[in-house]
């Protein structure tokens, strides 16, 4: 198959050190090697990309010899997929050799390796991460992903259907792109192949849902990406529970500045204490996203309605994050737009207030008379609960009535 070329302009990051250096030492003496998959995608967008990998007809252990040879590091990240990974000032660029997958099972491939690009190509996902893009600047196409990109479209490169059942991850990745860089509705017939392979998401390993989803949960058209998979029935396999795409989409145009993908998980799957368990446990969650989550445990946020002095005992009994948190969540719920002044000016509480600590000590009390044991405690408590309810402040004469409140802690 012939290839389609174009010349890039403007991608100044292609002719920098050191991945200029890298590609001079690999595109050399008979080996050929080029940038690909998402850095050519995002360049052609006029995105600098941030991660770039490199694809070569050299066989992994010439690529080995070739980086070392330059006095760079080279890790063996994955030699039987072909891939190595060059450290070249401290920056890591993953190459891998030009292969084809020979047996797949939906999750893994045995793969065998290619001198062809147009065989490398075809086993990628989507025409737009199939391109290559070599040192002089020329981007080659094998599989209609430039155009594609043109115009807006993802969609899977060969048979859809075929694609998903070779690795079902697929699935997640045409959401995913889709959600990021496509521009009309969603290719029919990746969407249909998405919905007839369903079955097989539940067979994705928690490590690769968590990483797909957190993605897509913050790209630009994540809600109503999300909207349409729901609608598919596709979260049931991947996250179990009750999707709600209409939460996300509201809390999607409150946190649009500065998307947070837990908070976003959190508004789409969790409703109640025992989502946050379900998820800790599907995604593989890390502690501090789960305690995240757990914090948040069945919502319930301060509401501008009940004023400001609600919303600093909130404040004090939760912590700045899970007040944030609920109040952003409880914000997305009531339907407020997203220029409402009051929801807008709690969500400042927690920078512009911060809890005053409870005054009062054991070793005051102890001062003041209170007998030792366990009544202190219960005294500390009963005198916190009063000074909560004064905003912050004990009445002035706390101490004159610390008798009385004894007896009542009693
Ligand atoms: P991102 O910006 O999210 O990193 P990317 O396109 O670089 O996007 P990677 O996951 O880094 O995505 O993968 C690099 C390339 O490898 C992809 O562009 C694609 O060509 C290929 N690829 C990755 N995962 C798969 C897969 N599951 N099936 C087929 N090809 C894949
Ligand atoms: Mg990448």
């Amino acid at each position: 198959m012939s290839a389609e070329t174009f010349e890039l302009q403007g991608a100044g990051w292609l002719k920098r050190r050191p991945l200029a250096d890298l590609l001079a030492a690999l595109d050399r003496d008979g080996e050929e090697a080029r940038v690909n998959g998402g850095a050519v995608r995002d360049a052609l967008l006029g995105l600098t990309p941030l991660d770039v990998d490199i694809a070569t007809t050299a066989l992994p252990e010439e690529t080995v010899r070739r980086v070392e040879a330059a006095g760079w590091k080279a890790v063996p990240t994955g030699l039987a997929h072909g891939t190595v990974t060059a450290v070249v000032d401290r920056r890591p660029f993953e190459v891998t050799t030009l292969r084809r997958d020979v047996e797949t099972d939906g999750r893994r491939a045995v793969v065998a390796f290619t001198r062809d690009w147009a065989e490398d190509a075809m086993r990628r996902d989507l025409t737009i991460n199939g391109l290559y893009l070599s040192r002089d600047g020329q981007v080659h196409d094998h599989v209609g992903g430039l155009a594609d990109l043109r115009a807006g479209r993802v969609r899977f490169i060969g048979s859809a259907r075929d694609r998903i059942r070779e690795d079902y991850l697929r699935t997640l990745r045409f959401f995913r792109f889709h959600a990021r860089f496509a521009r009309g509705p969603i290719d029919p017939e990746g969407f249909a192949a998405a919905i007839a392979e369903r079955d097989g998401l539940a067979r994705l390993s928690a490590e690769r849902v968590r990483a797909e989803l957190l993605k897509l949960l913050v790209a630009p058209r994540a809600p109503e990406t999300v909207a349409v998979m729901a609608g598919a029935g596709l979260f049931a396999p991947l996250i179990g529970g009750v999707p709600r795409p209409s939460r996300l989409a509201r809390l999607a145009a409150l946190d649009a500045d500065a998307p947070d993908a837990l908070l976003r998980l959190a508004a789409l799957n969790q409703v109640v204490r025992e989502d946050a368990e379900r998820l800790k446990s599907r995604l593989r969650l890390s502690r501090r996203e789960a305690d995240r989550l757990a914090a948040i445990g069945d919502g319930g946020g301060p509401d501008p309605a009940d004023g400001e002095q609600a919303a600093r005992l909130a404040l004090y009994c939760l912590g700045r994050e899970a007040f944030r948190d609920r109040l952003t969540l409880a914000w997305a719920e009531s339907g407020a737009p997203p220029d409402s002044a009051g929801w807008r000016s709690l969500l400042t509480l927690a920078d512009r207030w911060t809890p005053p600590k409870f005054p009062v000590t054991a070793r005051e009390l102890l001062a003041l008379g209170t007998p030792e044991g366990p009544l202190v405690g219960e005294t500390l408590r009963c005198l916190e609960e009063l000074w909560l309810l004064g905003d912050f402040s004990l009445p002035g004469n706390w101490r004159s009535l610390l008798p009385d409140l004894c007896s009542r802690a009693r």
